[in-house]
């Protein structure tokens, strides 16, 4: 896909073919980091409207994340990303029967309670599934090998991530994503901004995200953050994570 395709016509013919896609409003930025991707998403990575049941016990990250803090947090923070989301959606004429991709690809033209909600469904459907009970230590394959090439060692990659989700001021989300230019990056986000909106500074398609904002782990670590991402790391997904990567490579 040449980057100056135009874009109406390229979205018309994604949404023939049932792919999602993202594009953002800096297409013709020379930064490669800032730059949309104009990849297809496989449907299998796509994310609906509805909130998905939790795919783990509220326990079942108990190394890391304690029962009561996921509890509180699916069922009462990220619940309400869904339904305010869905309320906005209806105010403002979105199709909830399209991926959730597609609105934040645009965000700009909708609210902030849009762009807040949105963002904060879409983040939290898959920080859930970016975490799980049982895990490897590292990632195999080819994401494994992507990010010893990118970042010069899996260490190095865990403390530049790390830090990403340390210095976000305030509240906030860090990535790994991967770029218009097909390369692996950290970044960080502010509130529920994502990479795959077109107001971010960073863009690209998400393959892992950790939350920081307090709710995520304050009642465990308080004040802690860098304990918490220390200890997160436990629980992270790595077969999802590489097959998110996979998909979009
Ligand atoms: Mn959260």
């Amino acid at each position: 896909m040449s980057p100056l395709t135009p874009r109406r016509k390229f979205i018309t013919s994604t949404v023939k073919t049932g792919l999602g896609v993202y594009l953002g409003s800096s297409i013709l930025t020379a930064c490669s980091s800032s730059k949309a991707i104009a990849g297809a998403v496989p449907a299998a990575f796509n994310t609906g409207f509805t909130q998905q049941p939790l795919p783990y016990s509220y326990s079942a990250l108990n190394e890391a994340i304690d029962a009561q803090t996921m509890e509180i947090h699916y069922s009462k923070h990220a619940a309400s990303y869904a339904t305010n989301l869905n309320d906005a959606a209806k105010a403002e004429g979105v199709d909830t029967s399209k991926p959730v991709e597609d609105a934040l690809a645009r965000i700009s033209k909708y609210s902030a309670k849009m762009r807040n909600n949105g963002g904060g469904h879409y983040n939290h459907e898959l920080f859930w599934k970016c975490m799980s009970p049982n895990n490897t230590d590292t990632p195999a394959g080819a994401l494994g090998t992507a990010l010893t090439s990118s970042f010069g060692s899996f260490e190095t990659f865990k403390t530049q991530f790390a830090d990403a989700g340390k210095n976000r001021f305030g509240s906030g989300w860090a990535w790994l994503f991967i770029d218009g230019d097909k390369k692996l990056r950290i970044g960080s986000t502010p509130n529920q901004d994502n990479p795959l909106m077109d107001v971010a500074e960073i863009k690209g398609f998400p393959i892992l995200g950790l939350d920081v904002w307090e709710h995520a782990y304050y009642l465990r670590y308080q004040n802690k953050r860098p304990d918490y991402i220390a200890a997160w790391w436990k629980v992270v997904n790595w077969n999802y994570v590489a097959g998110r990567y996979q998909s979009f490579i």
